[in-house]
């Protein structure tokens, strides 16, 4: 069906289209609407995107829902708090699929992936440049017999302020004795090329990556993004011995087991922000802040929403690669929340999360506060004269 003002025409290609990309995913929807009160949207526009309603034309395998698609962040908050277990982004992801299908995807678009097909990665940059966020560090290649493969991925490798957390990240991994590589040729996971709905694209990617892997004998995998863990956790054939970790499970292992300590005191008071990959999608909410509590001297004081509940940066599902209008930004009102909690820093743990977050704070005028990654916190707090 189409639909016009308020009269819906039946056509059967659209109705076999959503049918076969939706796969029945919107049939438990009741309507019930609380996807579209909790959708960070209603918070930055006059006229909150209708979620229910996009619902609702996936389940009837209607036609039309517009631009309203490419505006969800799949940050989760819906799905988690959905009556009938709905997986929304899953099915907004999907109508993007079919988006592609009729060319009607966003400007922009296409030249990222055009990005990914040719120099492999979204940001545009050459090939040769892959490795220069880890000038000076003497990294070795992977190797059989490491403790983990490091996984930079794009924007830790390529965006000058995100390369930081990465070189933190290595001065951690050095500082507790762990062995580990690097691929030099390191490939993109893929992440946004399946936010922007390029489903066949996304599966020869996907299975060349998985291949060079497993050949290479990875087994523990530590990555940068939670985005890049999410894609290695959901979108990747496990292998034996395969273990995809975000470096905040792997840090919080090594304090456990006593190979990482913080000798130094940081008498800072610090609020957390918990990235939607890493909390809503993995549960991923305790190794972030048991880092934090290892720290001497430093306090965490919670954000008003935070683990479940936490607000969206506004950086994931795509947003990256698309234009968000000033004052529609979900960023704003996290660094808000942050200021109201007195903190001095806002510390998150994703590289999409900083960049949104640190833009914000600066179009805020907050000075005072210091957007940082915990690897950046962590790597101050080891004692030894950094
Ligand atoms: S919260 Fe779930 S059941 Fe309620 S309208 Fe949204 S998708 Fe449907
Ligand atoms: S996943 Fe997030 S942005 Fe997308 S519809 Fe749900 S609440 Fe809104």
């Amino acid at each position: 069906m189409s639909e016009s003002a308020s009269v819906c025409v039946l056509d059967d290609v659209a109705w076999q289209e959503v049918t076969a990309a939706t796969m029945g995913a919107a049939a438990p929807c009741f309507q019930c609407g609380v996807c579209t009160a909790v959708c960070p949207w209603g918070l930055v526009q006059k006229e909150p995107v209708s979620i229910r309603r996009l619902i609702r034309m996936a389940q009837l395998r209607v036609d039309g829902w517009g631009e309203a698609i490419w505006l969800c962040t799949t940050c989760g908050l819906c799905e988690a708090r959905c009556p009938r277990g709905v997986p929304v982004s899953e099915i907004i992801l999907a109508l993007r699929r079919l988006a592609w299908e009729r060319r009607a995807a966003p400007k922009g678009l296409p030249t990222m992936l055009w990005a990914i097909h040719w120099d492999g990665n979204p940001w545009d940059q050459p090939p040769s440049q892959r490795q220069a966020w880890a000038k000076g560090l003497d990294l070795k290649p992977f190797a059989v017999g490491d403790d983990l493969l490091l996984y930079v991925g794009c924007t830790a490798a390529y965006d000058r302020r995100s390369q930081r957390i990465a070189r933190s990240l290595v001065t951690l991994l050095r500082s507790a004795g762990v062995s580990f590589g690097i691929l030099p040729d390191e490939p993109c996971c893929g992440e946004s090329v399946r936010m922007v709905g390029q489903e066949a694209y996304l599966a020869e990617l996907v299975e060349g990556n998985a291949r060079r892997f497993k050949e290479a004998g990875v087994r523990t995998l530590v990555t940068v993004s939670p985005h890049c863990l999410d894609m290695f956790r959901t979108q990747y054939p496990s292998w034996d011995g395969f273990r995809p970790l975000h470096y905040t499970e792997y840090l919080a292992e090594l304090l456990d087991g006593g190979r990482l300590s913080f000798a130094r005191e940081l008498p800072v008071t610090v609020t957390y922000h918990d990235p939607c990959y890493l909390g809503r999608r993995h549960g991923i909410y305790d190794p972030p802040r048991k880092l934090l509590a290892a720290i001497p001297g430093l306090t965490l004081v919670e954000l008003p929403s935070s683990r479940e509940d936490a607000l969206c940066c506004g950086g994931g599902g795509g947003r990256m690669w698309l234009e968000t209008h000033a004052g529609e930004r979900f960023a704003d009102l996290r660094v808000r929340e942050a200021q109201g909690t007195g903190a001095e820093w806002l510390v998150t743990s994703c590289p999409f999360c900083i960049l949104c977050l640190e833009d914000s704070a600066k179009v805020l005028g907050s000075e005072q506060l210091k957007v940082v990654d915990v690897t950046e916190l962590a790597v101050r707090a080891l004692g030894d004269g950094r």
